[in-house]
């Protein structure tokens, strides 16, 4: 980790504020050391250049074996397509360019894919994820000067409030234990005036939720090695679903993941039927969530259950404030 980043970290046990105790170091980064509160004297390791708040990966076991199998697959540099920035561009409801000087929140970060994005825009980024992608997201994109990973659960955020001009979780939330709980602990880490966006799985596809949470009953207990493997049946099934006659039958069955590339299929396909938690949720649902926040300027994307909001400059006043 490189110094600065202790500017927007505070201790998720007392909020107290946090010294770094460097133990090695290599030029802008702190390789292994600590972070000390000096409120509770609670201390968090610094270990292979990423501080970790978190005593493990907790519910998240497959995410740390995808992104660490899959460091480099849906990277935009390193794949040579643009989904990636296509992506993050329809989730935002401002251009690209927008990011320059920014200050960015990547809730959920994995291999670090969305957090180059904004890199590449000249924005900063702090990175966080409750899995080891976070080694995978350091190995990728650590050293550029603008990039800030930490190991952190979204229920305890190690963060301070009033930080960030945009939030974003694109694909993550709805793997934690509560989706909406989980959404409810962003907006307070957003500037007055900054943004908060994010992407949760839609219900809308009454049969494929069946479907997949008929599968869902077992896969996630399976080995990792050996679900991902099975995943790989991914790569022939793609054929057969590409057969207008059989197509509904194959992905009504068998859902799978239906991207040209056989890497993303089955790391798609993984994706899918290893995770722990994962919920659908509807539009107005969401929607929703982020009215009881009191954002402002609410904006939904389709297919997918993209919203985005915005903190008001001024605060809605209460009585008893
Ligand atoms: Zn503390």
């Amino acid at each position: 980790m490189k110094l600065s980043m202790v500017q927007w970290l505070q201790c998720p046990a007392c909020a107290g504020s946090l010294t770094c105790q460097v133990g090695t170091q290599e030029g802008q980064e702190v390789r292994e050391g600590a972070l000390v509160c000096g409120g509770c004297r609670a201390r968090y390791p610094i270990v292979r250049s990423v501080p970790r708040f978190v005593p493990g990966d907790g519910y998240v076991g497959n995410f740390s074996f995808e992104w660490t199998v899959h460091r480099t697959t849906q990277v935009d540099s390193q794949s040579g397509r643009s989904d990636s920035e296509d992506r993050f561009a329809q989730s935002l409801p401002f251009p690209l360019q927008y990011l320059k000087g920014k200050l960015v929140l990547d809730v959920g970060c994995g291999t670090g894919r969305f957090a180059e994005v904004v890199l590449k825009h000249g924005g900063t980024v702090m990175g966080v994820d409750l899995s080891f992608a976070v080694d995978s997201a350091f190995a990728n994109m650590g050293g550029h000067p603008n990039m800030h990973i930490a190991q952190a659960d979204i229920f305890k955020l190690p963060l301070k409030r009033d930080c960030f001009d945009l939030i974003y979780s694109l694909g993550v939330l709805h793997h934690t234990p509560d989706c909406r709980r989980a959404f409810e602990q962003l907006p307070k880490h957003l500037k007055p005036g900054g943004t908060v966006a994010i992407t949760v799985y839609t219900n809308q596809n009454k049969f494929y939720v069946m479907s997949t949470n008929f599968w869902r009953t077992v896969t996630p207990k399976f080995p990792k090695r050996l679900l991902y493997v099975l995943c790989h049946a991914a790569i022939p099934l793609y054929y057969f679903n590409k057969i207008p006659m059989l197509r509904h039958i194959g992905l009504g069955l068998f859902p799978i993941s239906m991207d040209p590339d056989w890497r993303w299929r089955v790391l798609d396909t993984y994706d899918c039927y290893s995770p722990v938690y994962q919920s659908y949720h509807s539009y107005p649902e969401v929607f929703a969530w982020f009215e009881a926040q009191e954002l402002t300027r609410i904006r939904v994307v389709e297919p997918t259950v993209t919203v985005m909001g915005e903190r008001p400059r001024i605060e809605a006043r209460h009585g008893a404030d």
